[in-house]
Order: C-alpha cells, then sequence, then structure tokens
C-alpha cells in the first residue's frame, strides 16, 4: 500500500526514503551499536552527523563564509524573542507585517524594544506583499524582520527586498520557517535568516538560525546564555545538548535533497507543483484562493470552496483518497495544501484529480 499524501502545514510530510532510512538505522547507527538518541552529543559519531549536516546545508543553500549556522531550539517563535535579544540593542526593530507570523513577531519584539510598523496589510486581510517602496522604515532600526512565506495565509516574498537601495543600513531577519530550502536565499539581502525544522527540513525541535558574523556579540544583558548566538556560534551548537535526533533528521533529509539536485531541482519541482494547483483553483470557477497573484506562495496553499457547507464531506472525501490534512488554519477557514519540498508532484496530481471531480459532482 502506498503511503497517503499529507498536506499538512507543519510537522509536515517527510521524504520516505528519509523515514526508511531512519527506521533502518533506529537500533544501530552506523555500526555503533547506537541509536542516534543515545549517543553523546560530544561523541564522534554524533560529530560527524552535525559536521555533516551543517556543510550539507551550507553547500545546499550557497551559503557564504561571513555566516555561521546555528542548530538551535525554540523554534520560530522561540526566535521571535531571541531575535531581538541578540539584534535590538534595546533600540528600534522596523517590522513588515503581512500575515499571521510576522504579527506574532513584532508583538513579541515589544518586550524587548521599540516597534515600528513599517508596513501593514492587516486591514485587507494579508492577502498581498506592500510594495517596498511604501514601507516606512525607521532611520536608525537595529534590524528589518519579514516574514518571506506566510504559512497560514499563504504569502510569500518572491524576491528579497534591497534594504541599502530604500536608504536602510539595517540587516534584514527573515522568517522563512516554512520555505527555507525551497528556492535559493540573496545572501547579500540578510542578515539572519531563521527557520523551525518542522516544515520544510525535517522534524520539530530543531530551529535553523543562519547569522552574520558581524551580528554576533550584540546580545543584551538579559539574554539567556543558550539563546546568545554568540555563545552559541562559539560552542559549534553544543553549548547546551542540541535536539540530537532532530538534528540527525534534518541532516538525512539534506542528503536527499542532494541527491535529488539540490535546491535548483527543489525549486523547478515547487513551481511545478503550485502551478498546477492554482491551474486547478482559477479554472475551475468552484474553488477561490484570495492572494495577489504576484505574492502567492508556492509553498502553502489557501482555498475556500464556493459552498462552506461542503468543506466536511470534502474533507472526508480527500481522507478516504488518502489525501491527509487538507484542513485551513482555524483563522483563515477553508482549506489549505502545504506542498513543501517533500510532496512529491504525484501527491498535488492525486489532490487536483479529487478537487476536480468533487467539483463535478457538487456544481
Ligand atoms: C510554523 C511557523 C512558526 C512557528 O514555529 P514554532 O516552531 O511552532 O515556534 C513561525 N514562523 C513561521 C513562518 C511558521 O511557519
Amino acid at each position: 500500500m502506498p503511503r497517503p499524501y499529507n498536506f499538512a502545514p507543519g510537522p509536515a510530510t517527510l521524504p520516505e526514503p528519509v523515514l526508511t532510512r531512519a527506521a533502518a538505522e533506529m537500533l544501530d547507527w552506523h555500526g555503533s551499536g547506537m541509536s542516534v538518541m543515545e549517543m553523546s552529543h560530544r561523541g564522534k559519531e554524533f560529530g560527524e552527523i552535525i559536521a555533516r549536516a551543517e556543510a550539507d546545508l551550507r553547500e545546499l543553500l550557497a551559503v557564504p563564509p561571513p555566516f555561521r549556522i546555528l542548530f538551535m531550539q525554540g523554534g520560530g517563535l522561540g526566535e521571535n524573542a531571541i531575535v531581538p535579544l541578540n539584534l535590538s540593542r534595546g533600540g528600534t526593530a522596523d517590522f513588515i507585517v503581512t500575515g499571521s507570523w510576522s504579527q506574532k513577531s513584532q508583538k513579541e519584539a515589544r518586550r524587548y524594544c521599540t516597534v515600528n510598523l513599517a508596513a501593514t496589510t492587516e486591514a485587507t486581510g494579508f492577502t498581498a506583499i506592500p510594495d517596498a517602496a511604501t514601507w516606512s522604515l525607521s532611520r536608525d532600526a537595529a534590524y528589518v524582520h519579514a516574514c518571506t512565506n506566510e504559512t497560514i495565509h499563504g504569502v510569500e516574498f518572491q524576491s528579497l527586498p534591497d534594504l541599502k537601495a530604500l536608504g536602510s543600513d539595517a540587516p534584514l531577519v527573515i522568517d522563512c520557517s516554512s520555505h527555507i530550502l525551497s528556492r535559493p536565499i540573496d545572501w547579500t539581502k540578510v542578515g539572519v535568516a531563521f527557520g523551525g525544522a518542522q516544515k520544510n527540513v525535517g522534524m520539530s525541535g530543531v530551529t535553523i538560525v543562519i547569522v552574520r558574523e558581524d551580528l554576533l556579540g550584540r546580545a543584551l544583558p538579559i539574554c539567556p546564555s543558550a539563546f546568545d548566538y554568540q555563545n552559541v556560534a562559539d560552542n559549534g551548537s553544543m553549548y547546551n545538548t542540541p535536539p540530537t535526533y532532530a538534528v540527525y533528521i534534518a541532516g538525512l533529509v539534506f542528503q536527499w535533497m542532494k541527491e535529488q539536485g539540490g535546491v535548483a531541482a527543489m525549486e523547478r519541482r515547487n513551481i511545478e507543483k503550485a502551478a498546477l494547483l492554482y491551474d486547478c483553483i482559477d479554472a475551475s470557477g468552484f474553488y477561490v484562493n484570495h492572494v495577489d497573484r504576484a505574492c502567492r506562495s508556492r509553498m502553502n496553499v489557501p482555498f475556500f470552496l464556493s459552498d462552506e457547507r461542503l468543506n466536511e464531506p470534502f474533507l472526508a472525501g480527500a481522507r478516504e483518497r488518502g489525501l491527509l490534512q487538507l484542513k485551513g488554519h482555524k483563522s483563515v477557514g477553508g482549506m489549505r495544501a502545504s506542498i513543501y519540498n517533500a510532496m512529491p508532484l504525484s501527491g498535488v496530481q492525486a489532490l487536483v484529480a479529487y478537487m476536480q471531480e468533487f467539483a463535478a459532482r457538487h456544481r
């Protein structure tokens, strides 16, 4: 029996070969006689695992040498506090609010610094990204925060803003939790990129932070030692015990991605998958997506049925066909299909076939 297709927003589907390999290595990793879960994080075996994961991630995302890669804990929401603790110096941070996640980020940052809402699309229901030329950036911001893929509202930056060209010297901080490794990152425009692993990278528990070296060593005195980027970097992500199994799974996903052709191959596939699904929605006259076409997410596709009373029958029929976790976020309603790297084209084809059949039956 093939496994069902899982469209969950996160924790989300993993590549099947990764699960198979983790299962095969569960009791005895590479003849060590230990499960990865049972190893010392300071031992030679785990040392190999984390070093390889870091090197593979650096290669996949073409992370330049002046950036440090940190494996942390606390998730995306933890970073909402950890970033201002490390970068704000108690001053002002600019926020671009384009959905629930950046909204949460600016709220949390208020505990540690002054927040300037440089742009927000809340009034129009988070369906667009305002032109960067219209942002009200402050003159001396410690950093500018943006969520480059809004997992709940399905809004994605198709390119990163050039803050210098907008007259800001502040480093750009991106929450890329739900699309990291789905497309390349232009590092010339970024100071810090962070993301929890459980969307596109692996399992929950590890948070990837990629930080430009000159931004280390700025933490507020109240910043917990385990969350001080400088401290984490100096200790090779082992100031305290890292989430070892989550790092291992992320490492297996990186190896799988390299076998598939890396980020370029992922991006090509993601463009194809997203086009198939949006075309189905747009052509249907039955389903609708409200996001401005220019910033529709390739990863998270929210959509609504023309008759809300059909939501439950739609979900039940989907489950019967092995199409799981399509229910939309409670704050938005309707449906949401998350089609991360690990979702094969065949999964989107199966979803589209079902959507067309369901629409024909209920039109
Ligand atoms: C899921 C998500 C988060 C929250 O991650 P946690 O690991 O639950 O803290 C933050 N930002 C974005 C964009 C997300 O998709």
